[in-house]
Order: C-alpha cells, then sequence, then structure tokens
C-alpha cells in the first residue's frame, strides 16, 4: 500500500524533471520536440527505497490564453482530488508570481495536504524565492533542485512519515472495507472474495482507429487527454485514475500517440511496445474491435497475448451505431469470436458506441464481472463435487489399457485463477481431456472473460 503525490504548479517551474528524477526512465520519454503538449501522467516512482505513485500535470506551456489557464486549473485540481498529498513547485530563481498565488489559493481552499517545494535552488540559488514563498502561506518551504538532485533527502524526510502512516492506514482500514461477501445460496460456502480497494485497472487496447481515444474520453467523461486545439501530441503512455460510475478505476491509454504525432515513426513502433506494456498493466483488457473491419490480425495478436499474459478480457464492438442489419452483423460476430479466438472462449463480447456512449453502461458491467471472475475462489469441497460429476460424464482415458484416475482437485491462484488436478501419469492425458476439463470449470463455475490455467500433477 503506498500514497499517491501529485506534482503541481505553474507551467515552467521543473514539474516534469522532477517527475522523471523520481520515476526514472520507465515511463517518461524525454523528448525535445517544441510544442508538446502532455497531460497527467502517472508513474511509479522511487526515492531512496520509498516507493509510491506520482502524477504530473506538467507540460502546459507557459501562456496567457485564458482557456489554457483555465485547464491548468482545472488539471491540477484533479491531479490534488487524485492524490493524497501535492508537491506544489515554485520556481525559486524568479520568486513567487501571481500564478504561483493562484494556485496556491485554489490548493488552500481544496483543504489539500501540500508540501511547498522551491525548486532550481541548487547551490545557493534560490534562497531568497525560499524566504519569499513563506508568504504563500504553506508552511516550511522545502529547498529543491530536480535537475540536479539536490534536496532529495529532505523530500524524503518528509515523504516517508506519510507512507507509514497511509500503510498503518490501510492495515486498519483492510478487515471492514475490503470482503465482499457473495450474495446468493448458490454461493454459500465459497471462500469470501477479497476485492482490493485499489482502483480497478483497465486498458484499451485495438488497431489505429478502433476508437480507443473516442472511448477513454467518454469514460472519463473528461478533458483529461487534452484533444483540443492546443494540444500537440499525447506522447507518454499515460493512465489515468477515474471514478467510472461510481468504480475508481485506473485506464491506460495508449491512444492518440500517432495520428498527431510529429516525430511519427518514433511514436508508431513506440506505440506497439505500448500496446504490449498496456496488456501488463492491465487487470482487465478491452480488446476494441471496428465493426466494419474486425477480427483484424493485429486484434487477434494482441487478444492472444492478453491471454497468454493472464489476463481478464473483454471484447468491445465500436461503431455499433453505423450498423443497419444489427442482428445478423452480430451473429456474424459471434461466429467469428469463436473461430478465431477460442482461447478466449466465454469472454463477453459487448457492442458499443464510443461516439454515442450507447452500450457503455453493459461494457462497464462485463468489466467488473470479469474482474471479479479473474479474482474468484472457488472452494475445494466445490471442486471435488465438480471434478466427480465431470469423470462420471466422461471418464478420462485410458491410454495403454489403464484408466487415468483423477483424485483431487484444487485452486492454488487467483488472477487470473490456476487450478491442480492431482491424478495418475498426468503426461498421457491428452489435450482434450484437459479442454474438457477447463471448459467444464468455466461453465459450472460460471468464469467467462478471464484465462483458466490448470495443471495436472502426478504423485508423489
Ligand atoms: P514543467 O513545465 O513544470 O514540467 O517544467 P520542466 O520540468 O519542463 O522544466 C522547465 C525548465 O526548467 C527546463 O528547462 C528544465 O531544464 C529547468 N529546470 C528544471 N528543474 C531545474 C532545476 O532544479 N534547476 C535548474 N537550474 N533548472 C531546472
Ligand atoms: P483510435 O485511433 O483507436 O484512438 O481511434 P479514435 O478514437 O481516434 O477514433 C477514430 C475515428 O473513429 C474518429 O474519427 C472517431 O470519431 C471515429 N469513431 C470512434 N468511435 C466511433 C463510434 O462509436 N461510431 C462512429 N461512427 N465513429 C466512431
Amino acid at each position: 500500500m503506498t500514497f499517491t503525490l501529485a506534482i503541481v504548479g505553474r507551467p515552467n517551474v521543473g514539474k516534469s524533471t522532477l517527475f522523471n528524477r523520481l520515476v526514472g526512465r520507465r515511463l517518461a520519454l524525454v523528448d525535445d520536440q517544441p510544442g508538446v503538449t502532455r497531460d497527467l501522467r502517472e508513474g511509479e516512482a522511487k526515492l531512496f527505497g520509498l516507493r509510491f505513485t506520482v502524477i504530473d500535470t506538467a507540460g502546459l506551456e507557459e501562456v496567457t490564453d485564458d482557456s489554457l489557464q483555465g485547464r491548468m486549473r482545472r488539471l491540477t485540481e484533479r491531479a490534488v482530488d487524485m492524490a493524497d498529498v501535492s508537491l506544489f513547485l515554485i520556481d525559486g530563481r524568479v520568486g513567487v508570481t501571481p500564478t504561483d498565488q493562484v494556485l496556491a489559493d485554489l490548493l488552500r481552499r481544496k483543504g489539500a495536504r501540500v508540501i511547498l517545494g522551491v525548486n532550481k535552488a541548487e547551490g545557493r540559488a534560490g534562497e531568497d524565492g525560499a524566504l519569499e514563498a513563506w508568504s504563500l502561506g504553506l508552511g516550511e518551504p522545502l529547498r529543491l533542485s530536480a535537475e540536479h538532485g539536490e534536496g532529495m533527502e529532505d523530500l524524503y524526510a518528509v515523504l516517508a512519515p506519510l507512507a507509514e502512516e497511509f500503510e498503518e492506514r490501510a492495515a486498519q482500514d483492510a478487515p471492514e472495507v475490503d470482503v465482499d461477501i457473495p450474495e446468493g445460496s448458490e454461493d454459500e460456502g465459497e471462500a469470501p472474495r477479497i476485492t482490493p480497494a485499489k482502483p480497478l485497472q483497465i486498458a484499451v487496447i485495438g488497431r489505429p482507429n478502433a476508437g480507443k481515444s473516442t472511448l477513454i474520453n467518454r469514460i472519463l467523461g473528461e478533458d483529461r487527454l487534452l484533444t483540443g486545439p492546443e494540444a500537440g501530441i499525447t506522447r507518454d503512455a499515460i493512465s489515468v485514475r477515474a471514478d467510472w460510475m461510481g468504480t475508481p478505476i485506473r485506464i491506460f491509454d495508449t491512444a492518440g500517440m500517432r495520428k498527431r504525432a510529429k516525430v511519427q515513426e518514433k511514436l508508431e513502433k513506440l506505440s506497439v511496445a505500448d500496446g504490449l506494456r498496456a496488456v501488463r498493466f492491465a487487470e482487465v483488457v478491452v480488446v476494441l474491435l471496428d465493426a466494419q473491419i474486425p477480427f483484424e490480425t493485429q486484434d487477434l495478436r494482441i487478444a492472444d497475448f492478453a491471454e497468454t499474459e493472464g489476463r481478464a478480457v473483454v471484447v468491445a464492438v465500436n461503431k455499433w451505431d453505423l450498423e443497419a442489419e444489427k442482428q445478423e452483423k452480430l451473429a456474424e460476430l459471434k461466429e467469428m469470436f469463436d473461430r478465431l479466438l477460442p482461447q478466449l472462449r466465454g469472454a463477453p463480447l459487448v457492442t458499443v458506441s464510443a461516439l454515442t456512449g450507447r452500450g457503455l453502461d453493459r461494457l462497464h458491467a462485463a468489466i467488473l464481472k470479469a474482474h471479479d471472475v479473474w479474482n474468484r475462489r472457488v472452494t475445494t469441497a466445490k471442486l471435488n463435487q465438480w471434478l466427480g460429476a465431470m469423470t462420471e460424464a466422461h471418464p478420462p482415458p485410458a491410454p495403454g489399457g489403464r484408466r487415468i484416475k483423477l483424485r483431487y482437485a484444487t485452486q492454488v491462484k487467483t488472477r487470473p485463477p490456476g487450478f491442480v488436478v492431482m491424478c495418475s501419469r498426468p503426461d498421457d492425458m491428452p489435450e482434450s481431456y484437459k479442454r474438457y476439463l477447463v471448459n467444464g470449470l468455466r461453465e459450472a463455475f460460471d468464469m467467462p472473460g478471464t484465462p483458466i490455467r490448470l495443471t495436472l500433477r502426478g504423485q508423489g
């Protein structure tokens, strides 16, 4: 359990330099392209062994334009809302500016927990700025140099007690908040599901033009991706935290990296790698297809990768508003799905229109369900009842005249669910019977949309 730190401040104070220092090269992508606009970025920070999440609002150019000023404020507010604590940076060489004062007021009004950082204070620079910073009324200013790495020990000294505080709080909260006892009589005897209090991690993947940006913007319902005319390109793979119909989510955005790209080639390469990174990041992968050109090679490859990586998968067919013959089209899609992606058997297929927002409620429900199933634990008693019924209905084969015996089944892991079946001569078991067992598990315990791992093990 870690905490989240938002780095806020007016443009050019060094937010992204600090973000890069804390996060390293894992997420940030240093590029000298001028006129590049970024939005909220999120990364996993490390500071002398302290780990936490950092959010950055960097990249908004210095402008006098009111609309962008407004956006800066909105982004700042959002970053602060998402964070447990905010690091408010000013430029120690410039001193306190009117924009700094506006932002300081904003932070105070929100009652945010704030650390005041005076950046560009390497050596003796910024001493005056640090004195002036007291006037902001945000407590003792911390002198930093994001570029030269000075003041990092002080930052650590402020953050370390916070980390402890959050760990303690998490430990206290856990038993009450997190246990979700399943409803319904048929679920009696199931082990309680532990739903982590952290946001559900979602990635939307699919070929260019499938509608990923449109969908993500819809889900966020906000202009966090800054698709306005001032925007340049979204350089980094971003994950954004949001509340989607009451569900805390974190969504990984790989979209918007290409079309608006000025440095096209470099970004094309990156976006492929990022698609894969997105899958690794996600708990639930939404494979977004264009209804007009569904199941292209690229779609199949990425869906297969999601399965191999053990992610829960929901297939969403987009641009459904353009379909005239919806019934027929749906039947055709389902047939293609079964034929082309047998490894994702049972994954939900949802039709949506990112443009109009239709079907998004169903997509939401399918994602929650897939996530739930991905986390599911089946009791050993139920599993063995099930195993008995399965072998009775279809006894295992008898290669060489001796029947393979299935003795005992147990679930060994979740995320995705993994099972072990103890049996005689596991090496002689044909794939077809293993598939029968996996499909049986899926049906008996209602586990669509998740890969199921089944291992056969001999005794001894
Ligand atoms: P942002 O817009 O707030 O994200 O600011 P940047 O991180 O892009 O930094 C703006 C400029 O300030 C860049 O030219 C940085 O190299 C420079 N800068 C950032 N941190 C420091 C620092 O600690 N000392 C000095 N001297 N310059 C810095
Ligand atoms: P991305 O490349 O996957 O991020 O795709 P975009 O979100 O940029 O969308 C590509 C194009 O498809 C844009 O012109 C969108 O307006 C359009 N589009 C996206 N979703 C829909 C939809 O549900 N219906 C229709 N008719 N067009 C859509």
